[in-house]
């Protein structure tokens, strides 16, 4: 087993990845591993998937959680030691797909969410969808969402808690600047085969995705679709969607 770590830096981060360093089983590989373990957060979470975006069929991830939500993280410290003493069951996997999103013919993937928006003025554009002009929008931005992302800024912005194993993407309007002439659907929950595009009419604009983001300058047209790329997250059992909500939201 090859297995490489991306980890937050504190204390108790750094103490756990220590232990798995020492005690696991296998070699550490950090261009090619088979396994990534992630101590931290979603943060954290979300920058290994970046990480490792070119290998995400062949890597399963084991998330451990030492942040402050959680949503991504299927263990806590305590469970280290039943994870290096292999008494977990590896093909116990959790999937989840991500979004796709290609600006001016340029593919980039995201886990939680892009955002399209513009600081200081409104965002312009045109959205249709399979085809359709749906709407033109002048707006802060234009955020799209995976199911699992839907608990990050999504929630933020009064989208809907989406449970796991669905398979859509949820486009919000941030803050609308609506007249009689201009009216948007907001927020929209589309299948996983709906194809959206965004023809911005803005002259420059920051997409971002997760926790990056790009500057671009007069782009054409932007797709973006549910991809089917998918996370696999190895699963503790005795975790669940309904379980995270009560601990983390309620
Ligand atoms: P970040 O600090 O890692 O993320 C911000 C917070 O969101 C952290 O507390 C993180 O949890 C939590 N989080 C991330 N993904 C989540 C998910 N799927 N469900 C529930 N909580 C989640 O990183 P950042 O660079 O500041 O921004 C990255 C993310 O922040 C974006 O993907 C976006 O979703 C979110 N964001 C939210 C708002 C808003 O709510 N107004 C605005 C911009 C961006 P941990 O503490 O466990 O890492
Ligand atoms: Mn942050």
């Amino acid at each position: 087993m090859k297995y490489s770590i991306v980890a937050k830096d504190d204390g108790l981060t750094r103490s756990i990845k220590r232990k798995i360093i020492e005690n696991i089983e296998g070699d550490y590989d950090e261009a090619n591993p088979d396994i990534v373990f992630t101590v931290g957060g979603d943060g954290t979470v979300l920058d290994a998937v970046r990480k490792y975006i070119h290998l995400l069929e062949e890597v399963k991830f084991i998330t451990i959680n030492t942040g402050n939500v959680g949503f991504y993280t299927e263990f806590l410290p305590e469970d280290v030691n039943d994870i290096i003493n292999k008494r977990c069951n590896m093909d116990n996997i959790i999937s989840y797909p991500l979004i796709e999103f290609s600006v001016d013919g340029k593919l980039n993937y995201a886990l939680n969410e892009v955002v399209f928006s513009v600081t200081h003025h409104l965002f312009e554009g045109k959205i249709k969808v399979d085809g359709t002009d749906l709407m033109d929008v002048r707006s802060d931005g234009v955020i799209i969402s995976t199911p699992s992302g839907s608990t990050a800024y999504n929630k933020s912005l009064k989208g809907a808690v989406v449970d796991r194993g669905l398979e859509l993407i949820q486009l919000i309007v941030i803050a609308p600047f609506e007249t009689a002439k201009g009216r948007v659907i907001s927020p929209l929950i589309l299948n996983k085969n709906r194809e959206v595009i965004i023809k911005p009419l803005s002259n420059y604009f920051d997409v971002s995705f997760d926790r990056n983001f790009i500057t671009y300058q007069s782009v054409e047209n932007i797709s973006v679709r549910l991809s089917n790329k998918k996370v696999n997250f190895l699963k503790n059992n005795t975790q669940n969607f309904p379980k995270r909500l009560k601990e983390k939201f309620i």
